[in-house]
């Protein structure tokens, strides 16, 4: 793995929790802000943060062409909270004037999850990770977050939110297309690795 790098889109947002998290896993990573920061990279993480602003300063950086082109090339993409909402092919409650990718055929509602529930922390299963009986669930903190509404034929969804959160139980909070995979939640702020070690290993063949 010496000379394979990940690119984490570093515009706004959670972008050295990221860092952190590949630090632990022995992961090269390189910010990239511009076109140019592109090159070579085998994967990228689009962080949480707010979603307008991240759409704001990737036209303003002339990002959007470039990784759009990247991203329809197969490069592979995982985005957390605003990264996943980056991702979609349609975005609801957002402001008219908000770009996204269109690398995943999913809908996706902005800060869907109300006042009451607005940011909270649940244990999620999710299959695909395949944590063994005895290990710790996976933790997952939802920050005023969104959640997906469509998906696409094509759409693989890894998690929903459980029986016992109450109200938005049942909702789709993480999902693969092929090379890109999106979640709801911020892994990153909780001391968890093993969903960035399944986006390095299944898609990005780490
Ligand atoms: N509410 C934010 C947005 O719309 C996303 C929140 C997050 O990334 N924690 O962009």
């Amino acid at each position: 793995m010496a000379n394979e790098t990940i690119g984490i889109l570093a515009l706004q947002g959670n972008v050295d929790e990221h860092g952190y998290v590949l630090d632990q896993l022995g992961v090269a990573h390189r910010k990239v802000r511009l076109p140019r920061d592109l090159d070579g990279i085998d994967g990228l993480i689009l962080p949480g943060g707010e979603s307008t602003t991240m759409s704001k300063l990737m036209v303003f950086n002339e990002l959007e062409a470039p990784l759009r082109q990247a991203l329809a090339d197969g490069l592979p993409a995982f985005g957390t909270c605003a990264g996943m909402i980056l991702l979609a092919d349609e975005v609801l409650d957002t402001r008219p004037d908000a770009v996204s990718l269109g690398a995943v055929d999913m809908t996706v509602r902005r800060n869907a999850f109300g006042r009451q529930v607005d940011s909270f922390e649940t244990d999620l299963e999710m299959p695909a990770l395949r944590i063994a009986e005895g290990e710790k669930p996976l933790h997952a903190a939802f920050i005023r977050a969104p959640w997906i509404e469509r998906v696409g034929d094509e759409i693989e969804v890894l998690a929903h939110v459980p029986e016992s959160a109450g109200e938005a139980a049942g909702a789709m909070v993480a999902v693969r297309q092929g090379t890109v995979m999106a979640t709801s939640f911020h892994p990153e702020s909780t001391g968890e690795t093993r969903v960035h070690q399944f986006f390095l290993r299944e898609l990005v063949g780490f």
